[in-house]
């Protein structure tokens, strides 16, 4: 597959430390919030990358954090504890807020066809495994303790920016929110590894630690994490791409000097989706979720299908216009596939071309739009409904945009209103049949029961009346 690397900034075949296997990480929610149609475009877009290097035969391992601790309004360290905000804003624990909002975020996931990754696992799970990563990085002299803080000293590391490629000053001005400046940093890029000396009056997870009583920074739990369940070698780590600077830049840092070799070889971000009125974003509060396309009559898999008709690496500007667009074209969709009639075998020769074909198109960067053509013209082919159906679940594997079961819902559906016609037809006979014989007129009456035998329908008189069942 050829994919864009952010680390490299070009478009690379991608090839694995030890293929068949990948280990591919995903930074997860914070869980203060509903996850937005935003950031679940990131994680539909990550979705079909994982499902796409299984439908190439790789072996994928995914791993996801949930961040349940450390992380402030700005990423750069200052403002607000997001957890602490949340459960203030609820008049609850931190710890009920992260499991109310986990539980929230996979919900929507199995709404949009997102699978679960293999591990998932909460910062607040792994606090011993990142004061080892932290003591490690003291002990190298990667990390300083100041103001009863500990610190990374970006100035240790040869390449702090090598994600980005951009100055300093012009990298920090994007993060700050606010003006507030840490006089114990030495250097202005540097960040807190762990906080002791916490500003928050009510900080209510705190853990011992060798630097005394406090709780980590948002950056170390990702190295961390990834290296529990990963190793010290991953292949493909994932985000937005507000995750590029501070937080993966960081999360680099920390690990390739904590290990001493380079860590992760490709980096996977999805670009923005956007309102009109800029970046969608969990801190703005109005937030739109799959529950409110849900409660507005969407079925969340046209918001996948939105997702997928735009390349991940380009902005998307959301609107009820289009998604409107996008659901009369989802519905034409699932109809075609509920008309197909499939009898006899598939032309296997023919499945294994359209595979082919979709994974070229697809393992183009990810193309996932050419994936949707293929599908499309693929349709329109003169093929068999038996091969185009095979054909579609084999992309589905990939597209999860919930086809098949749409087209077992729709045959469904249409079985149930043939049943209610024909129940409707024997039971206007039965009135026929019934008048015949008020009226005597037993040959008319016998020839209606006759015609309804014929039909495989069995009457049965008795004083309350005539029921019907049909022979087994
Ligand atoms: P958070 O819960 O804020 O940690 O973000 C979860 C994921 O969503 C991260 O990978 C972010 O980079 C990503 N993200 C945040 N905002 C957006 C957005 N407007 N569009 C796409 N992805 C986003
Ligand atoms: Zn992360």
């Amino acid at each position: 597959m050829q994919l864009y690397n952010t680390l490299s900034r070009q478009v690379e075949e991608f090839v694995p430390y030890n293929p068949p296997h990948v280990k591919m990480y995903t930074c997860g929610p914070t869980v203060y919030h509903y996850a937005h149609i935003g950031n679940l475009r990131s994680y539909i877009m990550e979705d079909v990358l994982e499902k796409f290097l299984r439908y190439e035969g790789y072996d994928v391992k995914r791993v996801m954090n949930i961040t349940d601790v450390g992380h402030l309004s700005s990423d750069a360290d200052t403002g607000e504890d997001k957890m602490l905000k949340g459960a203030k804003r609820e008049n609850k624990t931190v710890m009920e807020i992260a499991k109310f909002y986990t539980e929230a975020f996979f919900n929507d996931c199995r709404r949009l066809n997102i699978k679960y990754p293999d591990v998932v696992e909460p910062a607040t799970n792994c606090i011993p495994k990142f004061i080892d990563m932290i003591k490690t990085l003291v002990e190298k002299q990667f990390a300083y303790q100041a103001g009863a803080n500990i610190y990374f000293d970006t100035s240790k590391v040869k390449d702090y920016y090598c994600l980005t490629g951009h100055n300093e000053d012009e990298l920090l001005v994007g993060v700050r929110d606010d003006v507030e400046e840490d006089t114990n940093k030495r250097n202005k890029s540097d960040f807190v590894l762990w906080f002791t000396k916490s500003k928050f009056e009510n900080q209510e997870l705190k853990w011992s630690s060798p630097w005394g009583v406090g709780y980590p920074g948002w950056h170390i739990e990702c190295s961390c994490i990834a290296c529990k369940h990963l190793g010290e070698y991953l292949d493909l780590h994932c985000g937005g791409v507000d995750n590029i600077f501070p937080h993966h830049t960081n999360e680099i840092a920390q690990s390739e000097s904590a290990f001493g070799h380079p860590w992760c070889k490709y980096w996977f971000h999805v670009q923005h989706l956007k309102e009109k009125g800029g970046k969608m974003s969990k801190s703005k509060g109005n937030i739109l979720t799959v529950s409110t396309l849900e409660e507005n009559g969407y079925n969340p898999l046209v918001y996948r299908l939105f997702c997928l008709q735009s390349h991940y690496r380009k902005p998307l500007e959301f609107s009820y216009e289009v998604l409107d667009n996008v659901k009369s074209a989802y519905d034409r969709l699932v109809a075609r596939i509920v008309n197909l009639k499939p009898e006899g075998e598939p032309d296997t020769e023919q499945v294994r071309r359209y595979h082919e074909l979709f994974g070229e198109a697809v393992g183009n960067d990810l193309n996932t739009s050419s994936g949707l053509t293929i599908l499309y013209d693929m349709l329109k082919d003169d093929l068999s409904d038996a091969t185009k159906l095979a054909i579609t679940a084999d992309f589905e594997t990939v597209l999860s945009l919930g086809l098949l079961e749409a087209r077992e819902a729709g045959l469904k559906a249409a079985s149930e209103d043939s049943d209610d016609e024909f129940a409707k037809y024997v039971e206007s006979k039965i009135a026929e049949r019934l008048e015949a014989k008020k009226a005597r007129d037993y040959a008319r009456a016998d020839a209606i029961r006759a015609e309804l035998a014929d039909k495989g329908v069995v009457l049965k008189d008795s004083r309350e009346g005539t029921t019907w069942e049909k022979a087994k």
